[in-house]
């Protein structure tokens, strides 16, 4: 709201942050952190209107806009008449105006959009989804909304939400005692989507290039700051595309939305880039970030990832003065599933910055990702990539996919996935099967890498996590 004096009569409406010397009203509409200072003459208003602005409070407010001399300000609103439209009990309201915990504030999570730090994170995460649309519609991919209740669970097997119409106290069963889901609302077992790739593949087999963006569900009891239960991803799936494509366009992405967010919304990132460094000062020299949150920005879009492979990852860490001193709480061999602590090294203390990592054993991927050729017998590998971010871990995770029937099916038939349930799955493979590529971007976590939010339960708007359903 960058606003100019005039000489015109402006009606304002909004929310009171706070009320000085019954006089300077600190007025907020969510547009910007930058309250309007409404200066309110004495004895413009009786003693009883007066009494109720009170932090919280909405009101309504007719003025002429005059340059302020105030500090930090322009203009200011020099009201003629004032009205409140809802009045905030100042003994209850739970927001002072004063510094709030990230803890209390999202214990009170209805309210905290109020605030400036939740009103940067806000304004910022919608910028970022707009940019997500903007990015592929400037390429031509169809945005494709692919299924919230899925019957197939042929991915995160044991980590699906079930949807369900069936009884608990009478569930219907067959005659081996397994519930029998015929009866079900759908007449088969169904759950929430993990990922909507499957369904995305079948897109990119007509119109080459689509994304989803919607939310994904997983029931994966891991409570860290960077899971949710219900969480929005981005999964962009393009025909013609190898993995080499695939991590060029995810990096472009990425930088993409950056970029976005720099050029519209630099105040906000200015505040949170502030809000950072005083949280940055409580921590002890040796784990302060080395980079402030728009350097840190800056520094991703003017560089480019780091790409190893999975392979190259390991011998790092193997060769690593942690790995040595033994710092590492899990061990480290060809063949693990990087844990976080591993990720973190690679991106934070050995390359320090998003570093893509290629070429994963096949053993801990899953069915869909391609087979490399010409692998050692016992060491085969897919062609997975894994983007890395600082202070994030796993931002990204994609890979080419098996587009020759054969081998896909070899591969499913090894890892126990019925092949006559994923019957519409393999039609592609079957009728004009090209290469194709894709990957999934939590969206969460890039609106926490962008607002260097450490919890990820701050970046959404009403977390669900493990024994947590508010609002
Ligand atoms: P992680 O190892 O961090 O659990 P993953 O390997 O399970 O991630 P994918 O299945 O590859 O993740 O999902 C694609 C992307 O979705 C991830 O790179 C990440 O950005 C995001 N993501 C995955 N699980 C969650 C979650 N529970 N909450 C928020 N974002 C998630
Ligand atoms: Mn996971």
């Amino acid at each position: 709201m960058a606003l100019e004096p005039s000489e015109q009569t402006v009606t304002v409406m909004g929310w009171v942050r706070s009320f000085r010397n019954n006089q300077f009203i600190a007025l907020n509409d969510g547009s910007t952190n930058n309250n309007l200072q409404v200066v309110v003459a004495l004895g413009l208003l009786d003693d009883a209107t007066v009494r109720r602005i009170t932090t919280g409070a909405s009101l309504k407010v007719i003025g002429e806009l005059v340059p302020s001399l105030g500090k930090g300000q322009k203009v200011e609103l020099k009201a003629t008449t004032l009205e409140v439209l809802g009045d905030s009990d100042a003994e209850k309201y739970p927001l002072q105006p004063k510094k709030h915990s990230l803890e209390f504030l999202r214990e009170i999570a209805h309210l905290r959009f109020r605030t400036n730090t939740f009103g940067s994170v806000f304004r910022l995460r919608h910028s970022l989804a707009f940019a997500v649309h903007q990015f592929f519609n400037e390429k031509g991919f169809i945005y494709l909304h692919t299924p919230i209740i899925t019957s197939s669970d042929a991915e995160g097997a044991g980590e699906m939400f079930r949807v369900t119409t069936l009884p608990f106290d009478a569930t219907p069963r067959n005659e081996d005692n397994s519930i029998n889901f015929k009866e079900d609302f759908f007449g088969k077992s169904t759950n929430l989507t993990v990922s909507g790739q499957l369904e995305g593949e079948l897109g990119a087999m007509a119109f080459s290039e689509i994304y989803t963006f919607g939310p994904t569900f997983r029931a994966e009891n891991s409570n860290t700051a960077r899971h949710l239960a219900e969480f929005w991803m981005i999964e962009p799936e393009m025909a013609f595309h190898d993995i080499e494509d695939n991590m060029n366009l995810a990096e472009e992405f990425i930088q993409y939305l950056i970029r976005y967010a720099m050029a519209h919304n630099m105040e906000d990132l200015e505040f949170l880039d502030a809000r950072l460094a005083e949280e940055e000062k409580q921590k002890p020299q040796n784990e302060r970030a080395e980079m402030g949150l728009i350097e840190k920005l800056k520094f991703v879009v003017e560089n480019q990832f780091e790409r190893i492979t999975y392979t190259e990852a390991i011998q790092i860490l193997l060769d690593s003065p942690h790995y040595k001193k033994k710092k590492f709480k899990y061990d480290v061999s060809w063949g693990i599933d990087m844990q976080s602590e591993h990720e973190r090294y690679l991106v934070e203390k050995h390359f320090k910055k998003p570093v893509i990592v290629t070429g994963y054993p096949a053993a801990i991927k899953a069915f869909y990702m391609r087979l490399n050729d010409g692998c050692e017998p016992g060491k085969e590998t897919v062609a997975a990539m894994d983007i890395l971010a600082p202070g994030i871990g796993e931002i990204v995770g994609g890979s080419q996919r098996e587009e020759r029937l054969e081998k896909l099916e070899a591969r499913m038939t090894a890892m126990h996935i019925p092949l006559e349930e994923m019957s519409w799955y393999l039609d592609t493979r079957r009728f004009g099967s090209v290469p194709h590529a894709g990957f999934g971007l939590g969206f969460e976590r890039m609106v926490q890498f962008v607002t260097g939010m450490t919890n990820i339960r701050d970046v959404i708007a009403f977390a669900r996590t493990p024994k947590n359903c508010e609002f």
